[in-house]
């Protein structure tokens, strides 16, 4: 499981998160919605400690991680964002062969097998010797979620991975990570499709101004949600 325990982040005097509460169990999906600036990405990226929160508690399977190593912290919990963030300069194969080298010391060899093996995984095994600009935003997207998974993570965050993409590319993504939730992956998604969150989410957390205001399964948030905030923000989405 993942949870965070009434997590604050101030930047000067803006205190983006007050007091975050959230537990994800093992091997479940938890969308995370709201409105821009609400502190979806920062409460993200507390998770695997891009960001270290001013007070509060992160566990991993019911243990603290929060003052551990950051670099071990981060092979057990894996990123996607928005924009890819891959290395242009490389092939898509060393774009999941060099992080493995390096953050898990692996043969050349060695890395290179797990690298094919994650493409093929996601559709992309013939996408290997190019380099990431020879590919479509659906198709590097798919590359960056393969060189997480090549880590083992056992938690993957996820931060509005589609909304960079071209309409008719966001569906392969989606169904991508749909896939990884049945297979019992804990993740966390910062998603605007709400169609995802409500067909593929264990639980929906809306956020707002730096809270979660309301969380429940997505048909008790999409179907009753009880603050007139989260009633207000469906109606502008949905
Ligand atoms: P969006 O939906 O637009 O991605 P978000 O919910 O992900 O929004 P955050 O990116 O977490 O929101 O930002 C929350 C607030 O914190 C915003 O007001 C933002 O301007 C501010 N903020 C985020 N990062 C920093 C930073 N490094 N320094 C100062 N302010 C920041
Ligand atoms: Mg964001």
């Amino acid at each position: 499981s993942v949870e965070l325990r009434d997590i604050h982040v101030r930047f000067g005097t803006l205190e983006v998160l007050r007091g975050v509460n959230l537990k994800v169990p093992s091997g479940s999906t938890t969308c995370v919605i709201g409105p821009s600036g609400s502190g979806k990405s920062t409460l993200l990226r507390c998770v695997n400690r891009l960001q270290e929160p001013d007070s509060g508690d992160l566990l991993l399977d019911g243990e603290s991680v929060i003052a551990s190593d950051p670099d071990a912290l981060r092979q057990r919990v894996g990123m996607v964002f928005q924009h890819f963030n891959l290395f242009g300069h490389r092939s898509v194969l060393d774009n999941i062969v060099l992080p493995l080298r390096s953050v898990r010391g692996m043969s050349k060899e060695d890395a290179a097998e797990v690298a094919r093996a994650r493409l093929a995984e996601v559709g992309l095994a013939d996408k290997a010797p190019y380099r990431p600009a020879a590919l479509s935003g659906g198709q590097q997207q798919r590359v960056a979620i393969a060189r997480a998974l090549a880590m083992e993570p056992e938690v993957m965050l996820f931060d509005e991975a589609t909304s960079a993409l071209d309409p008719e590319l966001v569906k392969g993504v989606l169904d991508l990570m749909a896939g990884l939730a049945s297979r019992g992956l804990t993740l966390i998604v910062v998603t605007h499709e709400m169609g995802f969150a409500r067909s593929v989410a264990d639980e929906v957390a809306f956020m707002d101004a730096g809270r979660i205001v309301e969380q429940g399964t997505p048909e008790q948030v999409f179907e009753a949600p009880a603050s007139p905030r989260l009633q207000q923000f469906l109606s502008q989405v949905l």
